[in-house]
């Protein structure tokens, strides 16, 4: 796929799906932008490896997402692909979990997706084009037990990126949802091998998936072989889900 002078941002771009994902744009000739939240090593060596440009940028903060996207905006002139990607986990069983583990999930993973949608409206809008794609979870289709926070925030990505859709179709952008199943990066990576081994049991593929395996349909869908795509939700998961 060729992103030949392409503007894209990533959200939690340092590692795991969103370093997948800036790796594959910058093959692809995009100019591409990606933010992170600690991960400055990673964010220097993206830089000095891809030109890719990082930010220093909590995703659930409202203000440096406008920052961020106006920042993008004036060195290339557009932002034509946003991906919400940046997420954490803050797992436990209701009764055990804290009123802080679920701000941070829901704050990192949903409002974070608002923060950054909100803030590209306004040029791809202007624009009349535009793509945002928001990483989102099979968790959020099925549920899963000891994850009611994380299920939520994913579960409402799809909800928003749906009524998103029927708001910006009209504007010439498109707004679509990825669902992965299991992806072998550092937010798995604590998962006992006998639930890894349990979980792999029950996928029809029978193995995980990497990374690049979810950045690709993250391409596709950005790219012009998608332009009629809008509104969906596609689950990269191996046939777990199914
Ligand atoms: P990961 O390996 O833990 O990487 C997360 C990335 O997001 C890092 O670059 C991290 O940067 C960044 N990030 C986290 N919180 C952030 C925040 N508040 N502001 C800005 N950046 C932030 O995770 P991953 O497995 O690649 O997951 C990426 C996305 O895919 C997440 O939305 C996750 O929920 C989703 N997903 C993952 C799986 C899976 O099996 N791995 C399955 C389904 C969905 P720092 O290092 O600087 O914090």
């Amino acid at each position: 796929m060729d992103f030949t002078g392409k503007s894209v941002l990533i959200t939690g771009g340092t590692r795991g799906i969103g370093r997948a994902i800036v790796e594959q744009f910058a093959a692809a000739g995009a100019h591409v932008a990606f933010t992170y939240r600690s991960s400055a090593d990673e964010a220097a060596a993206l830089t000095g490896k891809l030109g890719a440009i990082g930010y220093q940028a909590d995703a659930a903060d409202f203000d440096a997402a406008e920052e961020v996207v106006q920042d993008v905006v004036a060195e290339r002139g557009c932002l034509d692909v946003l991906v919400n990607n940046a997420g954490i986990t803050r797992d436990g069983l209701l009764l055990r979990m804290r009123e802080s583990d679920w701000d941070l999930v829901v704050q990192a993973n949903l409002k974070s997706v608002f923060n950054y949608s909100h803030a590209a409206y306004r040029p791809m809008m202007r624009q009349r084009s535009g793509r945002i794609i928001s990483i989102s979870s099979i968790v959020g289709l099925q549920g899963n037990a000891g994850q009611s926070n994380y299920a939520a925030s994913k579960a409402g990505i799809i909800g928003f990126t749906r009524s998103l859709a029927k708001e910006l179709g009209r504007r010439g952008i498109t707004v679509n949802v990825v669902a992965p199943g299991y992806v072998e990066t550092d937010m798995t990576s604590g998962l006992p091998e006998r639930t890894r081994k349990e979980v792999i049991a029950v996928i029809p593929l029978r193995r995980t998936a990497s990374p690049e395996e979810i950045a690709a349909p993250v391409l596709f869908l950005s790219s012009s072989a998608a332009s009629y795509i809008t509104g969906q939700v596609v689950t990269v998961d191996g046939g777990l889900a199914l």
